[in-house]
């Protein structure tokens, strides 16, 4: 039989190079691509093992790069990510490294080095090249306006039983240690930063067994209307506790949640509860849950709200969802048209602990939120003339706004006085009522069934 062009038994060894070659790169950037970088890894990490030549792995995150899509556009887009690929390819030329596209807007640098201040300095070098191509930027709501990039860098370090992917999780870790310090800089894995200790693994991992072992559960805190005293809604807060029974701080395990992606399934396991616990059975109104802008950006989480509300058949009024701009601070089309869904279920949103972040403002000009929870860091600032005046002006802007506004953090009868002065709407903290479980908010039987409980039978 002839054999078809093109597809000569014995393929020239050009072709099979050529083949190689681009099952290796990254189409777009002409960089290698995940699967190349992690053969390489593999090398470098069994050479470590072997003779010991420690490297350091360096992710490269560019900053912002979805709300620049958003603004430029998919080719520019594109072409933005060449471009610092480019520039990180030149920026490494003089280093004993190699790089790669490791995903989406990520880069990974992979670099035969010998002490840590030399990881440092190509890091250092890595975020300064793209920094200096002053490549225009002017969505980003963070005071810079043009391409930077985060960068995160680990180091092989001696340690029992150590794996390769261990080196990659902890250029992740530095790498979100890098975004939470603002972007646009360098952090080295630090082991003993709390959110990267083992800890914090031991949390993750926690996590994900967390609602199947009833390890977490929800308080309650009440939030009161001033004019009328009446206590008009509870705030949901979760609780996580070990197997041995020790409680894990909110402060600790929430962003190891959201890193994760833990957050989504406690999420809905949350407001599925929130409606078990406390509005089937309409032993308070409105429950509000805090919900993180991970989940707003996460496709269909609107329908699956809508879905726990069908199931239960708790109307959407009857939740508020609080949100706080965490690390997620990018306000994008996909969160605002989220947000319109949940409004059209009748979900009530709520912007969380106003004042603290850097992107509240420009939340405040773009989402309508129903109440505004003004941090209580604020209120706490009052025993000064400057700290009172500062709290005056932020209520001011929500009021002109149109919104509620809850101060939270109301621990003395003084406070209380003063939020009824300032003409607040809403207020909550442990002087209102203390965080406490479902059941501190169940109504106790009407009075003949008590009457006929006391009766002896
Ligand atoms: P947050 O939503 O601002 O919740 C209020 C926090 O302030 C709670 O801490 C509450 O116990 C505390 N607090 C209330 N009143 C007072 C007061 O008068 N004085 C003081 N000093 N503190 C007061 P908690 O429960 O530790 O929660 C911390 C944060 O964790 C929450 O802040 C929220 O951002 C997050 N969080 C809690 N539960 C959830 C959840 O289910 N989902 C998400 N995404 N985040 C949650
Ligand atoms: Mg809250
Ligand atoms: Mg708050």
């Amino acid at each position: 039989m002839p054999s078809k062009p093109g597809f000569s038994k014995k393929r020239p060894p050009e072709r099979g190079d050529a083949l190689l070659r681009l099952s290796n790169t990254d189409p777009l950037t002409g960089l290698e691509n995940r699967r190349a970088i992690d053969q390489r890894l593999r090398d470098h990490w069994s050479d470590w093992q072997k003779h010991g030549t420690s490297f350091a792995a360096i992710l490269i995150d560019v900053d912002f790069f979805k709300k620049y899509n958003d603004c430029y556009g998919h080719q520019e887009g594109d072409r933005c990510l060449i471009l610092v690929a480019d520039a990180l390819t030149d920026s490494i030329c003089s280093y004993n490294a190699s790089i790669g596209r490791y995903g989406g807007e990520e880069f990974i640098v992979l670099a035969r080095m010998e002490t840590k201040e030399q990881v440092a300095d190509l890091a250092e070098t890595i975020c300064r090249t793209v920094q200096n191509m002053a490549l225009l930027h002017e969505q980003r709501r963070d005071g810079i306006s043009i391409v930077t990039v985060s960068v995160g860098a680990a180091f092989t370090r001696n340690q029992a039983g150590s794996k390769l992917e261990k080196i990659i999780h902890e250029a992740d870790r530095a790498l979100y240690a890098a975004k939470a310090s603002g972007r646009n800089c360098v952090k080295l894995f630090d082991p003993n930063d709390p959110q990267s200790s083992d800890e914090s693994e031991n949390v993750a991992a926690l996590l994900k067994i967390a609602t199947t072992q009833n390890l977490v559960s929800l308080v309650y805190q009440p939030i009161r209307n001033v004019s009328s005293g009446r206590v008009e809604a509870v705030e949901a807060l979760m609780r996580l506790t070990m197997q041995d029974g020790t409680s894990v701080p909110p402060s600790l395990f929430i962003p190891i949640a959201e890193r994760t992606g833990a957050i989504l399934n406690l999420g809905y396991w949350a407001i599925r509860t929130v409606c078990h616990e406390l509005l089937v059975d309409n032993h308070v109104r409105v429950v509000s849950v805090n919900v993180s802008p991970i989940q707003l950006k996460t496709p269909g989480f609107a329908t699956s709200v809508a879905a726990i509300l069908g199931e239960t058949g708790v109307a959407g009024g009857r939740l508020a969802f609080e949100i706080t701009e965490g690390l997620e601070m990018e306000m994008n089309s996909d969160i605002l048209r989220c947000i319109s869904d949940l409004k059209m279920l009748g979900i009530r949103i709520w912007l969380d602990d106003f004042g603290t972040g850097f992107a509240g403002l420009s939340w405040l000009r773009l989402i309508d939120f129903d109440t505004v929870k003004i941090d209580r860091s604020f209120l706490h600032d009052c025993s000064t003339p400057r700290g009172q005046a500062m709290l005056q002006d932020i209520i001011g802007l929500v009021r002109n706004r149109g919104h509620k506004i809850l101060v939270e953090g109301v621990e003395t009868d003084e406070q209380l006085a003063l939020m009824r002065e300032f003409r607040i709407d809403q207020v909550q903290g442990f002087h209102v009522g203390r965080p406490a479980p479902a059941e501190s908010f169940h109504s106790p039987p009407p009075v003949d069934t008590q009457a006929r409980l006391r009766r002896p039978a």
